[in-house]
């Protein structure tokens, strides 16, 4: 992982917007049907979230690629991010349709 995501300026790597960040992930629930139950990832540093475009895949992505439990599990399904203020986004891993519901 690039540490560029913990820049102040916070502008986002793929649609280049600033300022629609979430707070920092404090654990992402991910869900496989190689997993009986989610697996519970809690990113290393603070990691912020565009709001603007689908960039959340990307960290699930990247946070199931790190990890070799989930990395095992094949492709995630559902994700459950969970943030520091307490929010979260329950993302289902359709490509397709990308529904996504605040909580
Ligand atoms: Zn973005």
């Amino acid at each position: 992982m690039s540490n560029a995501e913990n820049d102040s300026s916070l502008t986002c790597g793929q649609c280049r917007k600033s300022g629609t960040f979430t707070a920092p992930v404090s654990v992402i629930l991910l869900f496989a049907p190689g997993m009986e139950k989610p697996y519970p990832l809690i990113p290393a540093e603070d990691y912020r979230v565009c709001g603007s475009c689908d960039a959340v895949f990307t960290l699930i992505n990247r946070a199931a690629e790190a990890h070799p439990t989930t990395r095992g599990a094949g492709p995630w399904t559902r994700a459950i991010v969970v943030f520091t203020d307490g929010h979260g986004v329950d993302v289902k891993a359709k490509r397709q349709q990308q529904a996504m519901a605040l909580a």
